[in-house]
């Protein structure tokens, strides 16, 4: 078949944008290019619902440039010609169908940039490169606005934002309501008789990709229901989703945000990540959708849930691929701890008797999602209390999680949680013993351990590694001003005391996969 294209764009998995300008008009010399390959599949053990949703969502971008009447090329799993590579597909297409220019849209994963540079600057035609039109700041925004500092203080770049977008602003430049943060509004426990909203999920039916997928032998963790895909998989269900939030979960965001319990796998929180994450929508879209429901029903939704939204969204989702750009590649190899512990085997089964971890772990399975305070202070307190090593903390969390991409991922997961940059992310290392999960969630209730117990049988495992973490760093954390108090009440602690939280420790480490 003769082409008369002469520009091939390359359009990736996690670049689904119908409203970037190269869709704006459409231009019979160019031509689309998605492409399903094993080096996608492959670079982390996915979760089977992350690598189907990815699939579904291509798919479907492409019926719809088509439809729009782009001309399209879409290179399946199985497909016999499938070189599995980026550079392989594109050199394979442009010798078959002489094109003569190559463009693609900026990677927001630094693997994936590599590879696109080496392979361009070989190219013998014309290549350009464009933004995704996505993100509220550019890939070096942050470390501009940082040059000159020591330090990388979220709070700081949040404020910039705000002023610079005018986000909750004021005529004068200020934040709405006289204050930047209204954190201390929100953060309760789900009271006992709560029943939170019920989450809105999808029915897609998913089955021929992932007969696909295991025709392939592509490896996954996890399990679908693949006749009733829950996730949206196209910019109509997003914007479902999105309506959905804002109608029926944005009034309690807030207050609920770090609240867990046992089956409640959703709770207030948006689950946009994986629409925002792949661009089926736009930060921006999602910003104004909150503010003006919030406009609109400022008797129902009180300021300090729409702040604290608007936060997570043009503060700490912006800020992290600020410093990934930033730190990357270094930042992927940071251990500051030496830590070098595996991952309890449990972390792949949720077979653990901590009923904190096993509902985290389990839910984490069957839906490829937790929500934030799942991730940072349950699974992520945990295997930095056991010591685990980072690349192990940061393959489960790249692959568990549907909306798992390294520029997010491997910020939240080496930065917040492992404390592995040193400081660059958080200020102090986020680990807590049974009392913040007691506080937070109804998890000890019914739990195998005893949260009030620090040592002897069924004493809560992370009472004695709590303190055998602070142990253990005294070095390196001991003049932190923000855990002062805690070297204070350990330091004076009698030495028995000490020694049997540190054998009750020594214990619980030798029997990890027991726990
Ligand atoms: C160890 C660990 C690993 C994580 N890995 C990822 C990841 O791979 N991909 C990912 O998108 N998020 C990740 N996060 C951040 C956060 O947990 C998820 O964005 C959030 O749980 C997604 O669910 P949601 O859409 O319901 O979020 P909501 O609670 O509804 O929040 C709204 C939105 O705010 C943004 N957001 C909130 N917190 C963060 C944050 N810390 N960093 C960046 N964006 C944030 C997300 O886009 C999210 O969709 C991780 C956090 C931790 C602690
Ligand atoms: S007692 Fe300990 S292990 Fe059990 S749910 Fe509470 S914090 Fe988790």
């Amino acid at each position: 078949m003769a082409i008369k294209n002469k520009t091939l764009r390359l359009i990736l998995g996690d670049q689904l944008n119908i409203n970037h300008s190269w869709f704006a008009t459409v231009d019979n010399n160019v031509t689309y290019v998605l492409m399903e390959i094993r080096t996608e599949t492959d670079y982390a053990k996915h979760h089977l619902q992350k690598v189907i949703g990815i699939f579904a969502a291509m798919q479907d971008f492409a019926k719809e440039l088509k439809l729009h009447h782009h001309d399209v090329i879409y290179i399946h799993l199985n497909e016999e010609n499938n070189l599995h590579r980026f550079d392989e597909n594109i050199l394979a297409l442009i010798d078959k169908f002489k094109f003569t220019q190559f463009e693609y849209l900026l990677p927001d994963e630094y693997r994936v940039d590599e590879h696109m540079k080496a392979f361009t600057q070989k190219l013998k035609i014309p290549t350009k490169a464009f933004d995704t039109e996505h993100f509220y700041s550019t890939r070096s925004e942050l470390g501009d606005l940082f040059a000159d500092k020591k330090t990388y203080l979220m709070e700081s770049f949040y404020r910039y934002m705000r002023k610079k977008h005018k986000v909750l602003i004021d005529d004068e430049n200020k934040p709405l309501h006289g204050k930047w943060n209204f954190d201390e509004d929100n953060r309760q426990k789900l009271p006992k008789a709560h029943k939170p909203v019920f989450p809105l999920v999808f029915c897609n039916d998913v089955t021929k990709i992932e007969a696909e997928i295991i025709k392939s032998n592509v490896k996954t963790i996890g399990k679908v229901d693949s006749k009733n895909f829950i996730w949206p998989i196209n910019r109509k269900q997003s914007l479902e989703l999105l309506d959905f939030f804002t109608t029926n979960c944005l009034h309690l965001f807030g207050t609920f945000q770090d609240a867990m319990a046992p089956n409640e796998w959703s709770i207030y929180h948006s689950r946009l990540s994986f629409s925002m994450n792949i661009k089926l929508i736009s930060p921006k879209e999602v910003v104004d959708k909150a503010i003006e429901a919030y406009n609109k029903n400022p008797d129902q939704i009180a300021f300090h849930q729409l702040e604290g939204f608007v936060r997570q969204i043009i503060g700490w989702r912006e800020y992290m691929r600020g410093i990934y750009w930033l730190k990357m590649p270094e930042y992927a190899n940071l251990n500051y701890f030496q830590h070098d512990e595996k991952l309890p085997e449990w972390f792949w089964t949720g077979n653990t008797k901590m009923n904190c971890l096993k509902d985290a772990i389990h839910q984490s399975l069957d839906y490829a999602y937790a929500h934030h305070i799942q991730r940072l202070m349950v699974t992520g307190n945990f295997a930095l209390l056991a010591g685990v090593h980072p690349d192990e903390v940061d393959a489960w969390y790249l692959g568990i999680y549907i909306d798992a991409f390294e520029w997010v991922e491997i910020t939240n997961t080496r930065g917040m949680s492992q404390f592995a940059d040193g400081g660059i992310v958080g200020t102090k290392p986020y680990v807590s013993s049974a009392a913040y999960i007691n506080k937070m969630s109804s998890y000890c209730s019914g739990c195998y351990y005893d949260k009030n117990k620090k040592t002897g049988e069924k004493a809560c495992p992370f009472n004695s590694l709590y303190w055998n973490f602070y142990n253990k760093h005294e070095d390196k954390l001991g003049n932190n001003p923000r855990i002062g108090m805690m070297y204070n009440v350990w330091r004076k602690m009698n030495v028995d005391a000490q020694k049997e939280l540190l054998d009750q420790a020594d214990y619980y480490l030798k029997h990890i996969n027991e726990l």
